[in-house]
């Protein structure tokens, strides 16, 4: 790892829409080579890498209940999106030359690695980006749930959330124009102010672990690395 960098080693939460691009549903190729290339350059600037990418734009538990489905049958499809987004990244970031694995939380051993905490330790110590999929494993949780997990087990320096907008605003930036950017937040106030910024549970296994979480855009070219050094737009969220 780089010593000037702010993170060493960080878990990248993208949500499943992120890989849509301009489309309304699935996975857009050219978008995810972009994330990939993104993920790539701050490989090649130091740190270690690891996602955990969203299953929203294929299917989400909650949108299966609202029709009449089980819940808990609904999030394993909503869990098995994910794995898709995840071999789509995993595809993408080989296709541009690095090296990714996916570990999947529900094991299917004919297509990705079960998750096991020291495996994706030692990928992660020989530079592979680590892709982890299928949440946690469990219905009634949410990947935003998982990628706090996730940073928690991998002694993350940072959990980055990365998003359509490059932080946490005093409201919509997207509809009112007076809305101003927090620089940084505490867990707390996120909590308290119900900003939504991850779900609940998600920022409270943060605080417990004293893990920033740090919101920006990844739809900016190099807005990963920039924050990785320390430089880019962002909020942080520590205590
Ligand atoms: N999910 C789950 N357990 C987990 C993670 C995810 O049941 O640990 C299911 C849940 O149904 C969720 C879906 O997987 O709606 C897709 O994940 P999420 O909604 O978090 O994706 P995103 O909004 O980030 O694209």
């Amino acid at each position: 790892p780089n010593p000037a960098l702010r993170y060493k080693r960080v878990l990248l939460k993208i949500s499943g829409e992120a890989l849509m691009g301009d489309g309304q549903y699935g996975i857009d190729q050219a978008t995810c080579e972009r994330m990939a290339q993104e993920v790539l350059d701050a490989r090649k600037a130091g740190a270690e890498i690891c996602l955990v990418i969203g299953g929203g734009n294929i299917f989400r538990g909650m949108a299966g209940a609202a029709k009449g489905m089980e819940r808990a049958s609904a999030d394993y499809m909503g869990m098995l999106a994910t794995v898709m987004n995840a071999l789509a990244m995993q595809n993408a970031i080989e296709g541009l030359g690095g090296y990714a694995r996916v570990l999947s939380a529900i094991p299917m051993v004919t297509v990705c690695e079960p998750y096991i905490r020291r495996r994706a330790m030692r990928h992660m110590e020989k530079g592979r980006i680590v892709i982890f999929a299928a949440g946690t494993g469990n219905p009634f949780f949410t990947t935003d749930t998982a990628a706090a997990l996730r940073a928690a087990e991998m002694g993350c320096d940072a959990l980055l959330k990365g998003t359509q907008v490059d932080g946490v605003y005093s409201a919509d930036p997207k509809k009112d124009k007076t809305a101003t950017r927090y620089d940084k937040l505490s867990y707390h106030e996120v909590l308290a102010r119900d900003l939504r910024v991850m779900d609940a549970s998600a920022i409270s296994l943060m605080r417990d672990n004293g893990i920033p979480i740090v919101v920006f855009s990844i739809e900016k070219r190099g807005g990963l690395a920039d924050v990785l050094a320390g430089r880019g737009i962002c909020t942080t969220i520590t205590d």
